[in-house]
């Protein structure tokens, strides 16, 4: 395992961090305890969770994993975060994840999710800030992080906060050049710099064939080539990667074992290969799964990614039909209310988006 200096915290923390959002089974619960300690047995030391993950379930899964670990002396990092912003609600909450994740205090604590710069100064204005400090000289969290999804400048304002010392923010190989000016922030900064959904939410191994040229050697997978990339960048400290069963933590400690360093030209020739369609995928983080028509927006989405990827309708129609089993009239149904919108962690033009899908349908109406 390589270990990375995690900003200014003097933490070391591993290049592969364990992401709690996406075990496929999370009522197998001696199966998913068994997957955080095979992680930390092979090096990882970076685990990643939140209240809102199946409900309370993940925190409670890192929980009897960590009880294991400390039993056995194995060292961990434990990440977690919080969307509450006043002190009380914040304590609360804080109480009840120690006892969930069966430690004394948490190592990062994230001010969780910040998708607008109004709901950053709408927490700031309800105290997050001066909780969480408060919070730290009382020893229940170590270490002020945020979680965030803005794009371009607007992370800058955040990151310009004294007490935050690090970020958890999405970037991968086909979305990098949104989330650039937040690591040249981090880098001048020195924050620690986790980044999340580093295989696209699953795009990159769902379509290896579109990423093949992110490999640089012949007998590496589009998947460790990809969190290669990532480990090439000076200023990530962590890719977190939301592993759904053990064979993908073989993968990720695959991509570490073999890692030899990328060079320049090869970074460079890897971003010019990264084409337009990359842009504005949706990553199936569920953040907007919240319609009051009762619209799968997640799935919608998802569908639309392949008119993005491949430019083709009727990959479209499959999606929805074959790995969905939904129509895409449901699409009809929306009354442009604009929350998914506001929830979007991609910012994107979803209604657009549905109005494109209905009218695939209607011109389809036998697929
Ligand atoms: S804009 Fe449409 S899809 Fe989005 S939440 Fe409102 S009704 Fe649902
Ligand atoms: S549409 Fe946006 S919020 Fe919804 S799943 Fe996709 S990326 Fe996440």
């Amino acid at each position: 395992m390589i270990y990375r200096k995690y900003g200014k915290t003097g933490k070391q923390v591993s290049i592969v961090g364990f992401g709690g959002m996406r075990f496929k089974n999370i009522d197998d619960r001696e199966e998913c305890v068994r997957m955080v300690i095979e992680a930390a047995e092979g090096g990882i030391n970076y685990f990643d969770t939140a209240p809102g993950y199946f409900g309370t379930k993940s925190e409670e899964v890192f929980g009897e994993a960590f009880r294991e670990l400390q039993r056995r002396k194995i060292p961990f990092y434990c990440a977690t975060k919080t969307s509450k912003s006043d002190e009380k609600s914040i304590r609360q909450e804080v109480e009840q994840q120690l006892k969930r994740l069966n430690i004394d205090a948490i190592d990062f604590y994230h001010i969780w999710c910040i998708i607008t710069l109004d709901e950053w100064y709408r927490r700031k204005r309800n105290g997050v800030i001066e909780t969480l400090i408060k919070l730290k000289e009382e020893g229940l969290i170590r270490h002020i992080c945020v979680s965030s999804h803005l794009i371009g400048d607007q992370v800058k304002e955040v990151l310009s906060e004294e007490a935050i010392e690090g970020i958890l923010l999405g970037y991968s190989v086909f979305n990098f050049s949104l989330r650039e000016p937040a690591l040249e922030e981090v880098a001048k900064r020195n924050l620690g710099c986790v980044v999340m959904n580093p295989l696209g939410g699953g795009i990159i191994p769902q379509n290896p064939e579109l990423f093949e040229f992110v490999k640089t050697k012949k007998d590496e997978s589009v998947v460790e080539a990809s969190l290669r990339f990532l480990f090439a960048h000076p200023s990530i400290t962590s890719a977190l990667v939301g592993f759904g069963e053990r064979d993908e933590i073989k993968q990720a400690l695959n991509a570490v074992n073999g890692y030899q360093g990328i060079s320049q030209a090869e970074i460079e020739r890897i971003k010019a290969n990264t084409t337009e369609a990359f842009n504005e995928l949706c990553t199936g983080c569920r953040y907007c799964d919240n319609c009051p028509e009762g619209i799968p927006v997640p799935k919608l989405m998802d569908a639309y990614n392949y008119k993005r990827l491949y430019g083709e309708n009727k990959r479209v129609l499959d999606r929805l039909k074959w790995h969905w089993g939904i129509s895409p009239e449901v699409a009809e149904k929306c009354q442009e209310c604009g929350l998914c919108e506001e929830a979007c962690t991609q910012h994107l033009p979803i209604i657009q988006r549905l109005k494109e899908i209905a009218e695939i349908g209607r011109e389809n109406p036998n697929t």
